[in-house]
């Protein structure tokens, strides 16, 4: 997408459980080159949200268009294939595997229901292109050094890297993650920071839900706060730092 183009829309999207309004009218869009926070308190329906974007879930109402295309009511398959991918907030690897073979696994079974069946299925050329798209995603995130690392050994922050690289097999235009920095080091953090920064300078969006409010003020452009399922604000970090709603929200003051 050019930069600055207009990359997702989400149009007053709703999610009600039982009695429940858990998303209640949610708007916001997301621009070529941006990455966007989404935060509030726990139970603000961050987590829906993301789930009603890629598809996990069905709306009650509303509309979500990715690139100008409707995407509400295709499959999350269907969604990522698009060029909207995301990571889950636990790390799924095999420790045993490479870093280089959990990516082309992670990548290969992200377009299949069986894992057995998928492997059994694949010929050498498809895995040839699989572990070449691992190798180069993986020095994308800064891990070109460990491609033959045992999974296992990697240290949180590397972890966390393997996931995203995974999640960037197959190019998406749009990454949503899900608290990435969790659990991090101060230094770990600031490698992901860097690593995010130069995936938005080639033009990729991303949709940020995170705990931590240093990397979250630092490193997005536009920051959409939630409370209760409802869009309390949006506004840059200093506009939502110096907000007396969002001090409100947080601190019950
Ligand atoms: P957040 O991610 O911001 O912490 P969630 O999106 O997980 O919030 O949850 C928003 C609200 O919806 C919470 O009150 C939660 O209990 C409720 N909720 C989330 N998922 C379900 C579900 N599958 N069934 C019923 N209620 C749910
Ligand atoms: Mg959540």
């Amino acid at each position: 997408p050019a930069h600055g183009e207009v990359v997702l829309e989400v149009q007053a999207i709703r999610k009600v459980f039982g009695g429940l309004v858990a998303v209640n009218d949610i708007s916001f869009s997301i621009r070529a080159g941006q990455i966007v926070g989404l935060i509030g308190p726990n139970g603000a329906g961050k987590s829906t949200t993301f789930n009603l974007i890629t598809g996990v879930l069905d709306k009650t109402s509303g509309a979500v268009r990715f690139r100008g295309e409707a995407i509400g009511g295709l499959s999350s398959r269907r969604i990522a294939e698009r060029g909207v991918s995301r990571t889950f907030q636990h790390v799924k690897m095999v420790p045993d595997m490479t870093v280089l073979e959990n990516v082309a696994l992670g990548a290969h079974l992200r377009g299949h229901k069986g894992a057995i069946s998928a492997m059994l299925r694949i010929d050498r050329p498809e895995e040839r292109q699989l572990l070449r798209e691992a190798e180069r995603q993986l020095q994308r995130v800064g891990m070109g050094d460990l491609l033959h690392e045992q999974a296992g050994n990697l240290a949180m922050g590397q972890q966390r890297l393997l996931e995203i690289a995974r999640a960037l097999c197959a190019d998406p235009a749009l990454l949503l993650l899900d608290e990435p920095a969790a659990g991090l080091r101060h230094k770990e953090k600031e490698a992901l920071a860097d690593v995010l920064r130069s995936l938005t300078a080639e033009g990729m969006s991303i949709l940020l839900v995170e705990h931590d409010m240093g990397l979250v003020m630092d490193i997005c452009d536009h920051i959409v706060v939630m409370e209760f399922g409802t869009h309390l604000m949006e506004g840059t970090p200093a506009e939502v730092q110096q907000s007396p709603k969002v001090r409100a929200a947080y601190l019950g003051t």
